[in-house]
């Protein structure tokens, strides 16, 4: 949806939209899908500026990293953006808010300010909430999804699923860069029986 920034000039500017996000583009990886999304959002004045918050709900379906079975879950999240218009658009002294420095110093609770948010730039007064949603959903995917916490995923050489049973692959060989320190531990224990 395409939101005139000057819609919540005086006061807060509500909405609920639908996005459906297209799983098939180079950001998803294969086997990435989603139900459309559920926005609901608020855009409210933060004088010259705009705060941007908004909550999503919606399924997503990943392959498990171990075993490329389908993992779904269901995903509720939220988000706060500062939007400035571009700076060519501004009027008056261009005044970017600049990000507050984190470090571990700070300690304790800090108040929230502007300088907290991301910031998001918009030209022509207008926001495009489909790409912000996109990028949300991808920051939401999960690193390291597995189907079970115990998924015993693909055997490498044949490719057989171990959470259906073993395969008939023979055991790996033992690595050979152990095969030196057997050597040394045998020539170590030789010279010992010698003794
Ligand atoms: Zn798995
Ligand atoms: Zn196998």
């Amino acid at each position: 949806m395409k939101i005139r920034l000057d819609s919540a000039r005086f006061e807060p500017f509500v909405w609920q939209e639908t996005v459906a996000i297209r799983a098939a583009q180079p950001a998803f990886e294969d086997g990435v899908g989603f139900s459309p999304i559920e926005l609901h959002g608020t855009l409210e004045p933060v004088s010259p500026n705009f705060r941007l918050t908004a909550r999503l709900s919606y399924r997503q379906t990943v392959p498990c990293a171990r075993c490329l079975a389908p993992v779904e879950g269901e995903v509720e999240s939220g988000f706060e953006l500062l939007i400035v218009r571009a700076r060519s658009e501004r009027q008056g002294r261009p005044e970017r808010p600049r990000k507050a420095e984190r470090n571990a110093a700070d300690g304790g609770e800090r108040q929230l300010t502007e300088e907290d948010f991301g910031v998001l730039e918009v030209v022509d007064g207008t926001l495009d909430t489909a790409p912000v949603v996109e990028e949300q959903v991808q920051l939401n995917l999960p690193a390291y999804p597995l189907c079970r916490e115990d998924c015993a995923g693909l055997c490498p050489r044949c490719g057989k699923n171990w959470n259906a049973g073993p395969c008939d692959c023979p055991a790996p060989a033992a690595d050979p860069r152990w095969g030196g320190l057997a050597e040394l531990r045998s020539k170590l224990t030789g010279s010992r029986a010698g003794e």
